[in-house]
């Protein structure tokens, strides 16, 4: 992490270790324990365990360890724990630094998993929670106080591509003296400049672009040494939160290729993104790469990019957006994101069905609303299908 590597050396080569057999391949050691050459160096790991010596995969693994070294020097933090889910990161990061009477104050628009735990989890410990619309500054100024603890909120929400501007709101946040927790997921690792813009702890599920081919789920939080190994360690070791080594070895593989991926799939959603502005069967595109796009600037000045989903609202209501997607065919009906097949999903039916009509009007997440993971395939192709099931 000292080296002066640029990003995509970085992700082929940062946080590599080898065995004394000097494997090409990053090893997967597939072992949940290390013997100790003699009792005394048991009994010394136990009390400090170095760079190279692990004691129990649930701590620790070489080959997860090599992902969390590889990844926290791509976002530029010091460290990292790799968890089994996104979910387990987002729990551990909020869970490991909080306690009863800690007050918390959170962005609306939401994953709804995320909202389980803000709204239904932490309170039941104690923990005071307050919303806000994340892309209004003056809410967050109002409910940020001395007693606020930490902010956490999506940095682009899921589905309606809204962004919250880190840099504004970390600034209320420390003049507090709390802490910034960001999900990073939809901005992915390679467009994220969250840390220069204040962010304290950054969590990925690394189930969407990071591993990239739908295969494994897995998460990441990434911050600095002391909140990562005396903060968020402690309690992700000892309730059981970790990455399988299996897991970490498609992730180190998934990030050798991450940044070719995400700018390939970011440059085809503008394509298509600009392909549906024209099309006379979509009453609105929303994608933050477009001019178009109310948070254009902030996209471009936080991001660089307009990222790789695009949300789209086709006239006609849920009848037409059934209809669209049943006429799709490279494009699949899912609902995962970042990966290299081209995914629609009907965010109002599958992802955001269990939320009440008037949370629904107010995200914006209408029966038309057709929520585009952009993948691999080529532009032109996916512009073809796209046009011939609108028509
Ligand atoms: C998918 C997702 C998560 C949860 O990640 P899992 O790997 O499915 O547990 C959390 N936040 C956001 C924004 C996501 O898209």
């Amino acid at each position: 992490m000292t080296k002066d590597w640029k990003t995509r050396t970085k992700l082929v080569h940062e946080g590599s270790r080898r065995s004394q057999y000097g494997e090409m391949a990053e090893a997967i050691f597939l072992t949940q324990g290390f013997a100790y050459p003699t009792a005394e160096s048991a009994e010394s790991r136990f009390v400090q365990a170095g760079e190279d010596e692990f004691i129990y995969a649930r701590y620790g693994n070489p080959t997860t360890r090599m992902f969390e070294d590889r990844i926290a020097a791509l976002e530029g933090c010091e460290d990292a724990f790799a968890t089994a889910s996104g979910m387990a990161a987002v729990n551990g990061a909020l869970t490991s630094m909080l306690r009863a009477g800690d007050h918390v104050v959170s962005s609306r628009a939401l994953f709804g998993s995320c909202l389980y735990i803000l709204e239904e989890v932490l309170t039941r410990y104690g923990v005071h929670v307050s919303f806000v619309d994340g892309e209004d500054l003056d809410q967050w100024r109002a409910a940020i106080t001395p007693a606020t603890k930490a902010v956490f909120f999506e940095s682009m929400s899921n589905p309606t591509l809204q962004l919250v501007d880190i840099k504004a709101v970390a600034e209320i946040a420390h003049a507090n003296g709390a802490l910034v927790v960001v999900d990073n997921v939809f901005a992915t690792p390679i467009f994220s400049r969250a840390v220069e813009q204040g962010a304290d702890v950054i969590v990925y599920s690394t189930t969407k672009h990071v591993d990239g081919q739908g295969r494994a789920l897995g998460g990441v939080i990434c911050g600095s040494k002391d909140f990562i190994r005396k903060v968020a360690e402690p309690y992700l070791k000892h309730t059981g939160a970790a990455m399988s080594p299996f897991t970490a070895w498609i992730m180190l593989n998934g990030m050798a290729t991450l940044d070719l991926r995400c700018r390939a799939m970011a440059d085809s959603a503008l394509k298509i993104a600009q392909a549906l502005e024209q099309n006379p069967a979509v009453a609105k595109v929303i994608y933050p790469g477009l001019a178009s796009h109310p948070q254009h600037a902030l996209a471009m000045a936080q991001m660089g990019s307009g990222g790789t989903l695009v949300a789209f609202e086709i006239k006609g209501g849920k009848e037409a957006a059934f209809k669209f997607c049943n006429a799709l065919d490279i494009i699949k009906i899912s609902n995962n994101l970042g990966d290299a097949k081209t995914i629609a999903t009907h965010p109002a039916t599958t992802t955001h069905q269990r939320l009440p009509q008037p949370q629904k009007d107010a995200l914006g997440i209408t029966g038309g609303l057709i929520r585009l993971s952009v993948g691999l395939e080529d532009a032109g192709d996916l512009i073809a299908e796209l046009t011939a099931a609108l028509a």
